[in-house]
């Protein structure tokens, strides 16, 4: 069984008219859900607790000051709404309750939106506000699961949660990205402790090389490590036709990988945060795709 959570708030959250992580991306996630048969859980919304794991708690009163205030601009393209700090605990939320699934050696997805592997320990960057990803980690380690590989397919790299993992060997983070892009960040020979593993590449290679590299990557970083849980970035971004990517993936790609992760650490739990995707109708149906391996691998 696979659950999927995911909040009411994170629609209210609006980074301005035409900008691309605009609320449709989720709503069309949520309703191609719903209309083949996936029951959407509302989770809770995070608690600040929950947060300070992996955000400085005057950094989270920062956020919390922008509630229904103006437009707060943090960067060139990553602004807060009066609706944004709820968001922002719903999509946190989702991502703990699929945390709490992963604990227990469950599966589970949070559809949320804003993404958040951009976000830094105290500062917006790049759409992204709280670093999800790290925040279901650490959640899943509290619950006593120690070693967790986190995998990120979003084609931008994770420039936050490697920044929040890289000194801390019991996580180990495969990032596949798009090189020469945004943010700059995900060279090969950044390695953290040893436990970062990058994979960048340039885009309009045939599917099978990416497919191919990320998977060598993935064995690449269990080698010598293995994983009490998996948290997926998934970011639907790296399919072919993205505005803000060049990747050549199909929605079967990313299903394919799903299931060789299922397979290759099976009642090992699995929580995928929604990253990035930015052609509203691709990334519905990526999603599914994603799920609809994460049931039946
Ligand atoms: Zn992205």
């Amino acid at each position: 069984m696979v659950r999927v959570f995911t909040h009411r708030w994170c629609l209210g959250h609006d980074p301005g008219r035409h900008h691309p992580e605009a609320p449709a991306r989720l709503r069309q996630v949520q309703d191609h859900l719903s209309s083949t048969g996936w029951e959407l859980e509302e989770a809770p919304p995070a608690d600040l607790s929950t947060l300070t794991s992996v955000h400085p708690a005057p950094y989270l009163e920062m956020l919390a000051q922008t509630s229904g205030r103006g437009r707060t601009t943090f960067d060139a393209d990553t602004y807060a709404s009066p609706g944004s700090w709820k968001a922002l605990l719903g999509g946190a939320g989702a991502a703990v309750a699929a945390a709490d699934v992963a604990a227990v050696g469950g599966r589970a997805l949070s559809a949320i939106r804003p993404p958040g592997h951009h976000a830094l320990a105290r500062r917006p960057m790049g759409f992204c506000f709280i670093a999800n990803a790290v925040v279901v980690a650490r959640r899943i380690q509290s619950a006593g699961k120690r070693h967790v590989l986190i995998v990120d397919w979003d084609v931008h790299h994770g420039n936050g949660t490697q920044a929040l993992v890289q000194e801390d060997a019991t996580i180990r983070y495969v990032s596949m990205h798009q090189w020469p892009a945004y943010p700059g960040t995900g060279r090969a020979r950044e390695r953290g402790v040893g436990n970062i593993f990058n994979v960048p590449l340039a885009p309009g290679l045939g599917r099978e090389v990416y497919r191919s590299r990320l998977w060598q990557a993935i064995g690449d970083a269990t080698r010598d490590f293995v994983p009490d849980a998996l948290v997926i970035s998934a970011g639907f971004d790296c399919l072919q036709g993205d505005p803000l990517g060049g990747f050549t993936l199909e929605p079967e790609d990313l299903a394919d990988i799903t299931g060789r992760l299922c397979n290759r650490w099976p009642g090992v739990g699995i929580a995928s945060v929604l990253e990035g995707g930015y052609n509203p109708s691709r990334l519905a149906v990526g999603v599914a795709a994603h799920l609809h391996a994460l049931k039946s691998a």
